[in-house]
């Protein structure tokens, strides 16, 4: 797909979400003043990292991952030589859920198709799921239901699956489990492992 066309579809998608009024989070989102967050970086990347949801950084800017986990997020796409600019970077529920509470099934089947058409317009090589929600739905989305444990059991881990565009064409797809960055601003112990499980990326730049 050409450039322009990918930004004009992805604008698409950004309008519908500014005007989602029927989502769960809607009302928390104008009566806080907050913005969605549908995503950010390159439409060519060939990485797509899915986090969970917007926090309070998130819902003031309007921009993924721009708080304390995005910075730890940075710190470890520069650790395999990669920019923030160069992947695609969005969650899968794109509305602040309330005091930063883990999104709920409704809200993730809510938002879910907007990530899919994401993934459609980026045709991305590797979607690198951060932390459990992310790894759940998109796991279960490209048919990888049965490879589906605690995350503690697949972190670092790759699948191979496929996905079909609009035109039905068939594009290999890579699935890379990874913790959330989060993980790591509670539990020290977890840089390391998230360091060394981003190598994992590193043959798909
Ligand atoms: N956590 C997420 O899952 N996504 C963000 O955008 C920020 C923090």
């Amino acid at each position: 797909m050409a450039n322009t066309l990918k930004s004009d579809e992805m604008k698409k998608v950004y309008d519908e979400l500014v005007a989602f009024t029927r989502s769960p989070l809607y009302e928390y989102r104008i009566s806080n003043k907050g913005l969605p967050v549908i995503g950010e970086g390159s439409h060519d990347a060939k990485i797509i990292f899915v986090g969970e949801a917007p926090g309070k950084s998130e819902a003031m800017t309007g921009k993924p991952f721009c708080g304390a986990a995005g910075k730890f997020l940075s710190v470890l796409l520069e650790s395999i030589g990669l920019h923030r600019e160069q992947v695609y970077i969005t969650n899968i529920v794109k509305d602040r859920p309330p005091e930063n509470r883990d999104p709920t099934p409704e809200e993730i089947a809510h938002y879910a198709p907007l990530l899919d058409r994401q993934v459609k317009i980026i045709q991305p090589r590797v979607i690198a799921t951060l932390g459990r929600h992310s790894m759940d739905y998109v796991m279960k989305r490209y048919d990888l239901d049965l490879e589906v444990v605690p995350i503690g059991q697949i972190h670092g881990q790759s699948f191979e699956t496929v996905f079909f565009d609009d035109l039905n064409q068939c594009h290999p797809l890579t699935i890379v489990t990874l913790y959330h960055p989060a993980a790591a601003l509670y539990n020290g112990g977890m840089r390391d492992t998230l360091k060394k499980d981003f190598e994992v990326l590193k043959k798909y730049i």
